[in-house]
């Protein structure tokens, strides 16, 4: 037996399966949830940057964060539109659902893995 087919047999294995039946609905939700946050945490962290002192000492620190996090700020926007109009969780490109599981790592994607490969 292969390595690959003991992995797999493992992550099928029904005793595998019982340990996490978490539905897609709620994974999403909790995705959607951290999305919120993470939207909320730029916004103050930008006002925070913009209220600041141009002549303190990390003003070029700062100055070199701003298009970064306004970057961020513009995806979890664009991924909370998305929401609002019930396509969360949707592939803007392919309409396809986009892996739950990826939304957990990043909750701000709007594509697809396959779509985004090709974006780039
Ligand atoms: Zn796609």
């Amino acid at each position: 037996m292969t390595y690959t087919t003991t992995y797999t047999t493992r992550l099928t294995s029904p005793r595998r399966k019982s340990l996490a039946p978490r539905s897609r609905p709620a994974t999403l939700a909790r995705s959607l949830t951290r999305l919120e946050r993470e939207h909320v945490a730029l916004v103050l962290a930008l006002s925070e940057l913009d209220s600041a002192s141009a002549a303190t000492p990390d003003a070029a620190l700062r100055a070199a964060l701003a298009p970064l996090l306004r970057g961020d700020l513009h995806r979890t926007q664009y991924a909370l539109s998305r929401a609002d109009a019930g396509l969360y969780g949707v592939c803007d490109s392919c309409g396809h659902a986009i892996p739950a599981r990826r939304l957990e790592l990043n909750p701000a994607l709007t594509r697809c893995s396959a779509c985004d490969a090709r974006a780039r």
